[in-house]
C-alpha cells in the first residue's frame, strides 16, 4: 500500500514526500488505522521497523485539525538521545503543518532548563520528554496538560527496565483521564502487559515478528576465554579499516576498562550512563559524522538510537537477554545495508548464546580463533546439540519464515528501495568470501 491511502491532510503528505517515505512499513500499516480510529494501542515491533512514524503520522494528522490551545501530545521516551531523535522526526514530518514540538530532557545547563520551561509555557503542541525532567517541570506547577489528547510511551520496555514506571504513573496523574494512549515497545515482557493495563483503556494490540535480526547482517561467534577477549577485539579491529564500529560490554565498568585498553591503539570513546549530556552529545555527533570510528558502549546505546551505516557490532560480552542481542545487532545493516555482528561467547555464556540462537531462529557461524590468540573453549556441545564450525558462512535460518515484507530505510533523503523478494527466507546468509576476518592469512580456517 502507499501512504496516500491513509488520506492524511495535504501538508502531512507533503512532509512524507519530502522525507522520501513512500511505503508504510508493516508496523505503520497496522498501527496507523487503529490510531486514526481513536483507539488505545499496544504495539510491538523490533528496533528499526519505523515505530516512530507509526505514531507521529496519525497523531500529527489528528492535531492538525484540532482547535484546542496548549500541549496536545505528550511523548515519553527513556533517554535524551531518543527524545531528540523523535523530536527531529516530528520536525521533518510536521514541516509543512506548522506544528511545534519541543524535546525536554535532563542534563544540560540552566539555560537549557529555562528554554525548555519557556517553550512549555508558550505551549508547544507536542512535548517529547524523558520522565525525570518532566516530573521536575510538573513539580514547578507551571506546565498544564489540560488540552492533552494523546499520550505516547515509546520504548516502554526500556523505560521499565530503567525503573521509570513510578515516574510515568506520577506524570499520568497530571494528565486528563480522557485521552488516547499509545504504547510502543520492542519487546513485550509480562511486566509491560501488567503496566499497560494500569494506563491504557481497552487497547488494541499488534505485534510484528519479534526477535528477527536484520537481513543484511552477517553474524559470527567466537568461542573465547575471558582472558582472550581483549586480544581478539584488537585483532578484529586491526583486520580492516573500519569506519563505524560499536563494541558492547555488559557493564559500564567493563566499558571503561576496555576503553582504557583500546585507546592506546585506536581512536575510541566510551558511552555509558555516567557521562553527562554534553559529553554524550559530543560523542554521538562525532560518531555520526565518522570523525570517531569506534565506540565502546553499554546497552544504553543498543535500543532505539538510529545511527546510520554501522559496519560492525561486536558483542564483547554475550548479551544477557537474547532480545538485547537483537537490539545490539539491529544497530548494523539498517536500511538494507550490509553489516557484521560478532559475538564473543565464553564458557559461562554458552546458555545465553543458545537462547539467542533460539530467539532469532538462526544458527550463528562459529569462527575459529586466530592462531596468535589460541583456541578457546569447546562450546559446541552446549549450544543446542549441533556443531556449527563447518558451515559455509554467516548465519543460517532455522526454518522459521521471516515475516518482514518491507523494511524501512534510515536515510530520509534518498529514495526507498524495495526488499528483493529473494533472500527473504534467508535473513542473514552470506557467502564465506564476505567474511573479511577469514581472509587474513593468520586465521585458521576450521
Ligand atoms: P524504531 O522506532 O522502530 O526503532 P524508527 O522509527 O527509528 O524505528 O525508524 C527507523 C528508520 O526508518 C528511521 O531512519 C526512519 O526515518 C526510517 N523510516 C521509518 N518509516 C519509514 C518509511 N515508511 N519509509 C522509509 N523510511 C522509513
Ligand atoms: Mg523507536
Amino acid at each position: 500500500m502507499t501512504f496516500s491511502e491513509f488520506n492524511f491532510v495535504a501538508e502531512l503528505q507533503e512532509g512524507l514526500d519530502a522525507m522520501g517515505f513512500e511505503k508504510p512499513t508493516p508496523i505503520q500499516e497496522q498501527a496507523i488505522p487503529i490510531i486514526m480510529e481513536g483507539r488505545d494501542l499496544i504495539a510491538t515491533a523490533q528496533t528499526g521497523t519505523g515505530k516512530t512514524a507509526a505514531f507521529i503520522l496519525p497523531v500529527l494528522n489528528q492535531i492538525s485539525q484540532s482547535q484546542k490551545k496548549g500541549v496536545k501530545v505528550l511523548i515519553i521516551a527513556p533517554t535524551r538521545e531518543l527524545a531528540i531523535q523523535i523530536d527531529q522526526q516530528i520536525q521533518g514530518l510536521a514541516y509543512f503543518l506548522g506544528i511545534s514540538s519541543i524535546p525536554i530532557y535532563g542534563g544540560g545547563d540552566g539555560n537549557t532548563w529555562e528554554q525548555q520551561r519557556k517553550a512549555l509555557e508558550l505551549g508547544a503542541e507536542i512535548v517529547v520528554a524523558t520522565p525525570g525532567r518532566l516530573i521536575a517541570l510538573l513539580a514547578g506547577g507551571k506546565v498544564k496538560f489540560d488540552a492533552l489528547e494523546n499520550l505516547i510511551l515509546d520504548e516502554a520496555d526500556r523505560m521499565l527496565d530503567m525503573g521509570f514506571s513510578d515516574d510515568i504513573l506520577t506524570i499520568i496523574q497530571h494528565l486528563p483521564k480522557k485521552r488516547q494512549t499509545l504504547l510502543f515497545s520492542a519487546t513485550m515482557p509480562p511486566k509491560i502487559r501488567k503496566f499497560s493495563q494500569q494506563i491504557l483503556h481497552d487497547p488494541e494490540q499488534i505485534s510484528i515478528a519479534l526477535g528477527k535480526t536484520a537481513k543484511g547482517v552477517s553474524q559470527y561467534v567466537y568461542h573465547v576465554y575471558d582472558g582472550q577477549k581483549e586480544a581478539l577485539v584488537n585483532h578484529i579491529l586491526k583486520s580492516q579499516d573500519f569506519q563505524a564500529v560499536i563494541i558492547f560490554c555488559s557493564t559500564k565498568d567493563k566499558v571503561k576498562s576496555l576503553f582504557k585498553t583500546l585507546k592506546k591503539q585506536f581512536q575510541v570513546e566510551a558511552f555509558h550512563a555516567d557521562l553527562d549530556q554534553s559529553e554524550r552529545e559530543q560523542i554521538m555527533s562525532a560518531f555520526k559524522n565518522k570523525s570517531l570510528k569506534i565506540l565502546v558502549a553499554t546497552d544504553i546505546l543498543s535500543r532505539g538510537i538510529d545511527v546510520e551505516d554501522i559496519e560492525m557490532v561486536v558483542n564483547f560480552d554475550t548479551p544477557n537477554d537474547p532480545e538485547d542481542y537483537v537490539h545490539r545487532v539491529g544497530r548494523t545493516a539498517r536500511a538494507e545495508k550490509k553489516g557484521k555482528a560478532v559475538t564473543f561467547v565464553n564458557e559461562k555464556d554458552r546458555y545465553k548464546y543458545r537462547n539467542i540462537q533460539n530467539l532469532i531462529g538462526l544458527e550463528i557461524e562459529v569462527v575459529p580463533n586466530p592462531e596468535e590468540i589460541g583456541p578457546g573453549p569447546d562450546l559446541a556441545a552446549a549450544s543446542s546439540g549441533k556443531s556449527y564450525g563447518k558451515s559455509a558462512g554467516g548465519a543460517k535460518p532455522k526454518g522459521k519464515k521471516n515475516k518482514f515484507k518491507s523494511k524501512p530505510r534510515s536515510n530520509p533523503s534518498t529514495k526507498p528501495r524495495e526488499n528483493p523478494e529473494s533472500g527473504e527466507k534467508k535473513p542473514s546468509s552470506v557467502k564465506s568470501s564476505d567474511n573479511k576476518f577469514r581472509k587474513r592469512k593468520n586465521i585458521k580456517d576450521g
